[in-house]
């Protein structure tokens, strides 16, 4: 059997989430927020020596080139977070995925669109996207609840769709809340069951997670536990992965 594989990724964005519970903004806070967290992410990857896929905005790569360039330079795959952060239309899939080519010199096959929200496969294969990565199977409250979606990947309309990782059975997610909010230990035990089930894990973080957002007044179930804190946190728990499993991009997860 071959080595469990371990997809860690990073939705690479304008920090717009303040908006979500009414706290303003400007566009210009929220890219320099998005790539002080970015920068970070990238020093705490090459530190642990993995790779990530990177889904990034059309926004953020043209508000910050060299960091695209640099990610795409240090061996991380470019995959497409829509264009805007904070709203979407059809035209946005084509149009991120030419701008995040032209500006890393990468070609761009993934797609995950902002919030997990659905997106017709077909508009995805249509825009040149071999796989999507939208899909969080489970109940996020106030948000979908998602619990008859397939857990595992699968192909559809031309589309390979690799979900966010859940545990088997309650459909605990492991994405970035549940690594935010839960004791390492009880963390690691639930993404050791799930690796040994699935073969794979899928992980989502933020850039911005890594930087203090005290100020900003989110719920404590966001802002807690953030920024040099958490930073150590997931290096303690890539330290722990790296002896169970290989970390590869998606792109080379949908080609195996
Ligand atoms: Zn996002």
């Amino acid at each position: 059997m071959s080595k469990p594989r371990v997809l860690l990724s990073f939705d690479v964005e304008e920090f717009d989430l303040p908006l979500e519970f009414g706290r303003e903004i400007s566009l210009a806070e929220q890219c320099r927020l998005g790539t002080e967290g970015w920068a970070r992410v990238l020093d705490l990857l090459a530190r642990q020596q993995v790779i990530a896929t990177l889904f990034t905005t059309g926004v953020i790569a043209e508000y910050a080139p060299h960091l695209l360039k640099r990610s795409a330079t240090e061996g991380h795959e470019i995959a497409s977070h829509s264009f805007y952060h904070s709203a979407f239309t059809r035209a946005d899939l084509a149009r991120s995925r030419a701008t995040l080519a032209a500006l890393s010199g990468q070609e761009v096959v993934g797609f995950r669109r902002p919030r997990f929200a659905s997106t017709p496969l077909a508009w995805i294969q249509e825009a040149g996207y071999a796989y999507d990565s939208s899909d969080n199977p489970t109940w996020v409250p106030g948000r979908y609840c998602r619990w008859h979606h397939p857990r595992r990947p699968y192909t559809r309309e031309g589309v390979r769709v690799i979900p966010l990782s859940t545990t088997p059975v309650f459909r605990l997610p492991l994405f970035w809340l549940s690594f935010k909010n839960l004791p390492l230990p009880v963390y690691q035990a639930l993404a050791d069951w799930t690796l040994r089930q699935d073969g794979h894990l899928a992980l989502v973080f933020h850039p911005w997670e890594f930087l203090s957002l005290a100020s900003y007044r989110l719920p404590r179930y966001i802002a807690s536990g953030d920024g040099e804190a958490l930073g150590e946190k997931l290096e303690r728990f890539l330290g722990w992965l790296k002896g169970r499993a290989e970390f590869i991009s998606y792109r080379e997860f949908h080609g195996e």
